[in-house]
């Protein structure tokens, strides 16, 4: 059957997607329609005409045909912003898999009442030398965030509101209390017309670019200025230069009337970054992040279509920001994870600002020390042209890196967490007051409770995971937050031997304590950063030297410089036991480059233990050696062995259920359809199973993969399944698709 109706929306905006309008399709723009695509209907009761939008095309109607009007045309120039962002969901729609609807209100911003509050800006009132004895005063007081906006307003007179608030992560309370003591002053616009324009002043002599980072920006350019703008990857390591070569390609862009949208993982907007693009462009670059409220980043998006800004840095949503003539494209950090959108539509960034940059006749340029798998991949095929950037700018050498082995360490009588070697530099880095970094994979350690007895582990009732213990002598979930008493004997067996597994950032700062009484341990993991701003603070009072050691999980190998930093431990380097997914490897050599990367950035030399139980493994032999092209080469076989991406492509299919029979069947019915109905097409599949978290709050989970090396296939797959559970009304499940995921389920 024909698809002769559509849904269009008249209004584009994010509240009003969920209210389409049905028409009839013309014979004369039969076959022509496309969802994402322009037209001209007659709206309302005087039939004016109006623009709308297509959202989708459907053989039956919801409402009745008789009385639905006719599309009159296709509309004239569709190339202003709305029909790109538009024609962007349709792409993000088709790719990954969701409705227009959805795909609509993830590109489209949400419309909220602002408040035509005006802009604030702080006014130091008291001298310089003032400024610098209070704060003083504060440090010693333990009043962090008053400090930090003491050191800012030493070196300026006056800074912009939400640069404090957002940036310095300081609270409205914190500068209420200043306010009292006459130490600043909240100003209006009014009084103060350019807050952001005086940070411009302090703007820094040029540095002479190196030869690599000209060549980076001449090919750019030339490209861009020739009507051929590519896609780029600068591999260098962190103090390499990419940061100054982003700067000065959007400088280059300004010029040509064109805008920048820098990407950056949400954990690196750092205050310090930041404060390099501001410096620069000043009151032209606008920040977006997940502090601001619905509201204020409506407002930075209406900044950024009246042309009153030309850079807004954020994270992965920043790519829908309207820029009429966007001319750039930047992502920091493109082999972050946090570049896939996690609820549907599952999009990744990177692919979609490829897809945006290719629409608007944009460059792209990616920049990472341990570039991704596909972005190297496609370097290599040239579809990316691929940059090095080998040195170091700032000084410093490369680490030198000491791989223990666990194993062995055991054998020959050590019980410890800490290996002898490990354990040596330690007391040497106390000794000489230098800063150590100890870094645990958490995610394969925490401290679950398990019988010595019977071998049972405690798990949440609600959960397909295990309970862990926490200091306060409660067990609870990290997924749905349950929480029970610690036991004291096994529910199974009746075994006094129910204990934790003692290797949580918890027990490592017990042992710490008892091995180097004196030493002074920050530790920072997902409990102790659980306040807004404590994350900041932990790494703010490291870097000041308040503590000689730094303990904790993933969150401490990116963000901050340390240069006393001199030794870094990573305590257990091992693939975690989610080993089974295929991009463990991966990770395991993303995080061990970059935790490595993190001794030595000063003056002094580094040194890196890596504690690990698989020495061997390619992962961890080449992020010993920090040879990135050997490790891809090795990923890269396994990946071409296995048909994973970026090889080939896959997609996971998930449903979700409370009843678990129904849904077993669900998805047994709908492996086999796939399985039988795209028997040799290339595909290959995995399951239908259980996911590997198998329930999350008494609903089941389920899952089935299809491995193929086109995408179109699994495009059609994707409508086959859709269709099935529309013809076979099965509604009453919670199904979605991950196009080349980021994890298993
Ligand atoms: P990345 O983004 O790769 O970490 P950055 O651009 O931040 O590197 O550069 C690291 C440091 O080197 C910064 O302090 C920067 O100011 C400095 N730097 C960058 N390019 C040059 C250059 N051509 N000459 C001197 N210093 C530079
Ligand atoms: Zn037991
Ligand atoms: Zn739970």
């Amino acid at each position: 059957m024909e698809k002769s109706f559509a849904k269009v929306i008249i209004d584009i905006s994010h509240e009003k997607v969920d209210r389409p309008f049905e028409y009839k399709i013309p014979a004369s723009l039969m076959g022509k329609l496309a969802p994402g695509m322009c037209v001209n209907v007659p709206f309302g009761n005087g039939n004016k005409l109006r623009k709308a939008y297509i959202l989708e095309l459907e053989e039956i109607p919801e409402f009745p045909a008789p009385k639905l009007k006719e599309i009159a045309s296709l509309a004239e120039g569709q190339n202003g912003v709305e029909e790109q962002l538009i024609a962007l969901a349709a792409w993000i729609k088709r790719t990954y898999g969701s409705t227009m609807i959805q795909a609509l209100k993830t590109v489209l911003p949400a419309k909220q009442k602002i408040s035509e509050k005006k802009k604030k800006t702080i006014l130091r009132l008291i001298s310089r030398d003032e400024a610098v004895a209070l704060q003083a005063q504060y440090i010693r007081k333990h009043q962090t965030a008053k400090a930090r906006v003491l050191e800012e307003l030493t070196e300026q007179e006056c800074l912009p509101y939400e640069l404090v608030t957002e940036k310095l992560h300081v609270g409205k309370a914190t500068l209420q209390s200043l306010e009292k003591e006459l130490v600043l002053k909240v100003v209006s616009e009014d009084v103060y017309r350019d807050p952001v324009g005086t940070l411009q002043a302090k703007k820094c002599e040029e540095k002479v670019l190196s030869d690599e980072q000209k060549r980076i920006i001449s090919t750019v350019l030339e490209e861009y200025d020739n009507g051929s703008p590519g896609c780029y990857l600068i591999h260098g390591i962190t103090g390499s230069g990419k940061t100054e070569v982003y700067i000065r390609l959007i400088e280059q862009m300004c010029r040509r009337g064109r805008q920048t949208i820098v990407l950056i993982p949400e954990i690196a907007l750092t205050y310090q970054t930041l404060m390099r693009f501001y410096q620069h462009f000043g009151n032209r670059v606008s920040v977006l992040n997940s502090t601001l409220s619905a509201g204020e980043k409506y407002d930075q998006i209406k900044r950024a279509r009246d042309g009153d800004i030309d850079i807004i840095i954020g994270p992965r949503s920043a790519l829908f920001t309207p820029f009429p003539k966007l001319g750039l494209i930047i992502m920091d950090e493109e082999h972050e994870s946090s570049y896939k959108s996690d609820a549907v539509p599952r999009f990744h960034a990177r692919e979609t600002a490829q897809e945006l940059a290719r629409m608007c006749g944009a460059s792209l340029v990616l920049g990472s020390a341990t570039p991704s798998l596909e972005a190297y991949y496609r370097a290599q095929n040239g579809d990316y042209r691929l940059f090095e950037l080998n040195r170091r700018l700032t000084g410093g050498s490369l680490p030198t890196v000491h791989v223990v082995d666990l194993r062995k360490e055991l054998k020959e009588g050590n019980r410890s967490v800490f290996s002898r070697k490990l354990q040596e530099l330690m007391k040497d880095r106390l000794t000489r007051g230098e800063q150590i970094m100890l870094f645990l994979n958490r995610r394969g350690y925490a401290g679950f409770i398990s019988c010595r007895a019977c071998g049972l582990v405690l798990k949440c009732p609600h959960c397909d995971v295990s309970l862990s213990e926490h200091k306060d002598g409660k067990l609870r979930c990290h997924y749905c937050g349950y929480e029970q008493s610690m036991v004291s004997k096994c529910p199974e067996c009746g075994s006094p031997y129910i204990m934790g597994f003692k290797a949580g950032t918890q027990q490592i700062e017990e042992q710490i304590k008892i091995r180097y009484p004196k030493a002074r341990v920050l530790r920072m993991d997902a409990d102790t950063t659980s306040t807004k701003d404590s994350y900041e603070e932990i790494l703010a009072a490291f870097s000041e030297e308040k503590a000689d050691i730094l303990l904790g999980t993933q969150m401490i190998v990116k963000g901050h410089d340390f240069p006393k930093v001199t030794l870094v431990g990573v305590l257990a380097a091992d693939l975690s036991p989610f080993a089974s997914d295929y991009r463990a490897g991966e990770r395991t050599f993303q995080l061990l480059t970059q935790a490595a990367g993190r001794a030595g950035r000063g003056k002094l030399p580094g040194e890196v233990v890596i504690q690990t139980y698989q020495p061997e493994h390619y992962s961890i032999a080449h992020a010993a050696k920090q040879d990135y092209k050997g490790f891809y080469e090795e990923e890269l076989l396994y990946r071409e062995l296995m048909s994973y991406p970026p090889v080939s492509h896959m997609m996971a299919f998930l449903l979700q259920m409370s009843n678990e029979k129904k849904g077993k069947i669900y998805i047994e019915q709908i492996a086999s359809l796939v399985k039988n109905r795209f028997c040799g097409h290339n595909i290959v599949t995995i399951g239908p199973s259980s996911a590997m978290i198998g329930k999350i709050n008494d609903v089941y989970r389920f899952v089935f993969y299809i491995k193929c090396g086109q995408s179109e296939e699994l495009e059609k797959i994707r409508e086959c399944i859709e269709q099935y559970m529309e013809e076979n009304e099965m509604e009453d499940c919670n199904t979605s698709f991950d196009f080349d995921p980021c994890h298993i389920y």
